[in-house]
């Protein structure tokens, strides 16, 4: 699968990995070649191997939350490029400290545990030359998940939270339905409409698809109706207050 984000300055090839076929991207600077991973779930070799061919230097992995088929390869990455491990939120970190623990289970050997150089948090910025993306904290699927989506390119990165026509599954350890449901329409109808995602499994969609026709999430079923900022602001308040 092949998609790009805002010509020239950064570009973005989809490589799936792992047995359950995990959609990473490589992201890069189109000026500077310095690019990232985000969610490196196994299959190292062929993650590098494509950004040698792209002649990206790795310079990061960003981390949605801490599944074994998105976690799994961060931190081989790291040894063999020297690149940080950012993200995801600490309330993942239990997940990072099993996953060769749970690679047997899922076929996947070559996982090993992550220690983030640094957790995200809901409203953190990340920058990849000169590049700003922003991080909203979307528990549900897993207690420490994050999305981090690049407002000026239209794109978002939403691991296990939202699917072209489905939803994260909320049944492991910690999962939380009715969370991640308040998860997407506050924190990411928001966004807007014309947001396309990269999911972590599956074909790229824009939040007003799902919005449209998503069994689970569709306006129809949650009854969302607010426009794109008065809804940011009331709902981050409904959500800090079930929070505190
Ligand atoms: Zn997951
Ligand atoms: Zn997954």
């Amino acid at each position: 699968m092949t998609e790009q984000t805002t010509p020239p300055r950064l570009e973005i090839r989809i490589i799936p990995v792992t047995p359950l076929q995990q959609n990473t991207s490589l992201i890069w600077s189109t000026e500077t070649k310095e690019g990232v991973f985000v969610d490196p779930g196994g299959e190292v070799d062929k993650l590098m191997g494509a950004a040698d061919q792209f002649g990206v230097k790795i310079v990061g992995v960003w981390l949605t939350h801490g599944h074994l088929d998105h976690a799994g390869a961060a931190t081989e990455i790291s040894e063999r490029t020297g690149c940080q491990i950012i993200g995801p939120h600490e309330d993942d970190q239990w997940l990072l400290d099993e996953l060769e623990a749970q690679g047997a289970k899922y076929g996947i050997t070559d996982g090993r545990n992550v220690k983030p150089d640094r957790y995200l948090h809901d409203g953190d910025e990340l920058d990849l030359a000169g590049n700003a993306f922003g991080v909203a904290h979307c528990p549900g699927h897993t207690p420490g998940h994050v999305v981090i989506y690049h407002k000026d390119g239209g794109l978002a990165f939403v691991g296990d939270v939202l699917f072209r026509g489905s939803i994260g599954r909320t049944d492991f350890p910690r999962g939380n339905h009715q969370q991640l449901i308040d998860s997407i329409t506050g924190k990411l109808w928001p966004l807007g409409p014309e947001m396309r995602f990269v999911p972590g499994h599956g074909p790229l969609s824009t939040f007003g698809q799902e919005r449209q026709d998503n069994p689970f999430v569709a306006d129809s079923i949650t009854g969302y109706q607010g426009t794109a900022t008065q809804d940011a602001n009331t709902t981050d308040q409904k959500l800090a207050k079930r929070w505190s």
